[in-house]
């Protein structure tokens, strides 16, 4: 099957090289002519582990391909997928549609013959309507199909998730288009990942509730750390006592500095206008975006407390600045809000991240960024534990104390058992593990 990507960022460029390893014909498509020329190279624009070689592997079979020219590689496909942004909309959280709506008229003036259109960009409910009809009245007598794919792969962990599913949304009623879903996944298909064949509308709304169900996990258990340091309970434990539940299940049950990154916070809140819009508000979202919201901030006043009130003049050490490990991704990571709380109580930020630091300098400003991460650490009077990468796990304790002007560490993921940290005499301030709770 001949299958076209419109966009080749983190969900095109991975969806199109695993479908091209599954023996698909695939062309990414990208107006980012940088980006483009990048890929042909075989330089890969964005972080993802695996992917280069997967790519690679592909271009070299002839299966797949990369260019700027949306035309032809439309005109030739039978399915096309438009996996362009949604960010939020400036001002009001609604998701902007603009690309997706851009991408359905390069897609009407291009297609030939029955072409399945596919949005696997994550868009409000009914998008796929306005897709169709933006492409109907362009070009009225054209065959073509929109189905709604939502996609669910997580950054850091996304080829192995696309290859191996949890589950397959396809949105359509139109069994023409269903027939060319199951023969594009055909592989998954026989590898017995569920396939939820609905209607267009509920598969967009999958997408959302998925996202908005798994943002509330996150925002639950972190009230519940907020609530343990104040009573003395911890919250690793009443994570593990609940999760051991099989109606709540372990994931996502881990406290720390607020949800980030491209999907949940915009996602969150554009299901909070579609449904305020529909008369219908989901008010368990409204609250999870908005206590998501203040958390990050909450974070900076967290580390100022452990500097005894003052970061004034300090130097602080940030590790870890994307929003999750495996990824460069800086897009709305908590790091953002945590450097700037402590940079406005007057910290200088010493920083690092293995694989972030070009992408956090187009969003952070005054920001020392180190070669590693000792070298962030040196002359700090505190280290602050940001992202949990495998990195920053076994950090040598006796040469982080050495080098640290003061031994004060900050850790936003737990990534510590704190009786480690005070045995080697430093202060160790985590989420929901209050100090007496391990002194006893
Ligand atoms: P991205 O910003 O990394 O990539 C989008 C790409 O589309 C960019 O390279 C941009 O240049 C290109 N583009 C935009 N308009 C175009 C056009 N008209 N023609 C050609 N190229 C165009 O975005 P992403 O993270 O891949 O997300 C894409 C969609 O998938 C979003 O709706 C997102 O919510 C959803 N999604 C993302 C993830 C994730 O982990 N990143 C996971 C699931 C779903």
């Amino acid at each position: 099957m001949r299958v076209t990507m419109i966009g080749s960022g983190y969900v095109g460029l991975v969806s199109g090289a695993c479908f091209a390893e599954f023996g698909h014909i695939v062309t990414c498509v990208d107006r980012d002519a940088g980006k483009i020329e990048a890929l042909q190279k075989g330089k890969m624009p964005i972080y993802e582990p695996g992917l280069d070689e997967i790519v690679a592997n592909n271009v070299r079979a002839e299966r797949l391909f990369f260019t700027t020219q949306l035309k032809e590689a439309v005109t030739t496909a039978d399915v096309v997928f438009i996996a362009v942004g949604t960010p939020s909309r400036r001002g009001d959280g609604h998701a902007d549609l603009s690309y997706v709506h851009q991408a359905a008229r390069d897609i009407a003036v291009a297609i030939e013959g029955y072409t399945v259109i596919v949005n696997k960009s994550t868009v409000p409910v009914g998008t796929g309507d306005t897709v169709e009809r933006i492409i109907r009245e362009m070009r009225s007598e054209a065959e073509f199909a929109i189905v709604s794919n939502p996609e669910f792969l997580r950054e850091g962990a996304a080829i192995n998730d696309f290859k191996r599913p949890d589950r397959i949304v396809i949105g359509t009623n139109d069994l023409r288009a269903q027939e060319v879903m199951r023969e594009l996944y055909r592989p998954l298909y026989l590898n017995q990942s569920p396939l939820v064949v609905t209607n267009r509308r509920t598969a967009e709304l999958i997408k959302y509730a998925a996202n908005a169900f798994l943002a509330t996990k996150i925002t639950f258990i972190n009230e519940i750390a907020d609530l343990c340091e104040k009573v003395g309970a911890n919250v690793q434990e009443v994570a593990r006592g609940i999760g051991l539940d099989n109606r709540i299940g372990s994931k996502f049950l881990h406290a720390g500095p607020g949800y980030g990154g491209s999907c949940f916070p915009k996602d969150t809140l554009a299901l909070v206008k579609t449904a305020q819009d529909a008369d219908s508000p989901v008010r368990i979202v409204e609250t999870v975006a908005a206590v998501n919201d203040v958390r990050k901030r909450a974070m900076g006043r967290k580390v100022i407390a452990a500097c005894d009130g003052s970061v004034s003049g300090k130097t602080i050490a940030v590790l870890g600045l994307t929003f999750k490990p495996n990824t460069d991704d800086m897009r709305a990571a908590p790091s953002i809000d945590i450097i700037q709380a402590l940079q406005d109580a007057g910290a200088n930020i010493q920083a690092f991240d293995p694989e972030g630091i070009e992408q956090a300098k187009s969003v952070l400003e005054n920001v020392i960024y180190a070669r590693d991460a000792y070298s962030a650490i040196s002359g700090a009077d505190a280290l602050v534990l940001v992202t949990e990468w495998d990195a920053f796990r076994a950090l040598d304790l006796v040469r982080v104390k050495a080098l640290l002007r003061s031994p004060i560490v900050v850790d936003l993921r737990n990534i510590y058992p704190p009786q480690e940290l005070i045995r080697h005499g430093f202060r160790y301030v985590s989420v929901g593990r209050p100090e007496e709770v391990y002194h006893g």
